[in-house]
């Protein structure tokens, strides 16, 4: 399938789920995840009126990027994989949000990078929520405290949650991983009313209809869009 038909596809499936769960129209954003996959195909979907774009690896995303958002200034790009700090640095100009913040480390090195280029940036805090992916906050404690050190930040600001499901056919897996960041999101919310932490990134290709009956507010999807990468 062409890049147009799959993204049309996609944004029915999305708009269908939308309606059938009693949701408003609109309230679940599609990001493209362009990993492993070329500018010029970035372009084509650019052309459908994509304008969020995520990546996992700061070299790849560094080659790419930079010329897309010179031609294309409207798109926004997201850091969704494991970030060191030791790039930190060299990524920050070309995103507006690092979804993939799992500790407190990388908390103190995006505001000190961010401070150095006066850089507002948001982030989402990564959970784990379920038993294949390795990378999140796994507790409620230490998300709570990295939530009191961003009460003390200037530039970078917490708008929410992300997370992965584990890799499996079974729904009801699938679905318990997705209702827990939807209940760390309203506890947590309570507790830090001085935040807005509505956005809840959940669901890839495979599992965005449940993320989105679960309430997902933004869906990341490769495979779909582009196809395989090999
Ligand atoms: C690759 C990736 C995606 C997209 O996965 P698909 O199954 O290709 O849609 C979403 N989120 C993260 C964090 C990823 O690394």
């Amino acid at each position: 399938m062409s890049i147009k038909n799959s993204i049309n596809q996609i944004l029915e499936t999305i708009r269908e789920t939308e309606q059938k769960c009693g949701r408003a129209e609109n309230s679940v954003q599609l990001m493209a995840v362009s990993k492993f996959h070329s500018g010029e195909k970035i372009k084509s979907v650019i052309a459908e009126g994509i304008t969020l774009f995520g990546e996992n690896r700061v070299q790849e995303a560094i080659q790419k990027f930079p010329p897309l958002i010179q031609e294309f200034p409207h798109i926004e790009l997201h850091q969704i994989g494991l970030l060191q700090r030791n790039k930190v640095k060299h990524i920050i100009p070309f995103l507006t949000c690092v979804q993939s913040v799992d500790r407190l480390e990388l908390i103190m090195e995006l505001e000190k990078c961010a401070d150095k280029i006066q850089k507002p940036l948001s982030i989402l805090l990564e959970m784990h929520t379920g038993e294949d992916s390795k990378s999140g906050f796994s507790d409620y404690e230490s998300v709570k405290k990295a939530l009191h050190f961003l009460q003390e930040c200037k530039f970078v600001v917490p708008k929410g949650f992300m997370t992965m499901a584990p890799f499996t056919n079974d729904e009801n897996l699938i679905r318990k991983s997705f209702r827990l960041l939807a209940s760390y999101k309203e506890r947590l919310q309570n507790d830090f009313k001085d935040f807005d932490l509505s956005e809840l990134s959940m669901g890839m290709s495979n599992d965005y209809k449940i993320a989105i009956q679960e309430g997902s507010t933004l869906v990341r999807i490769g495979t779909a869009i582009f196809g395989d990468h090999n």
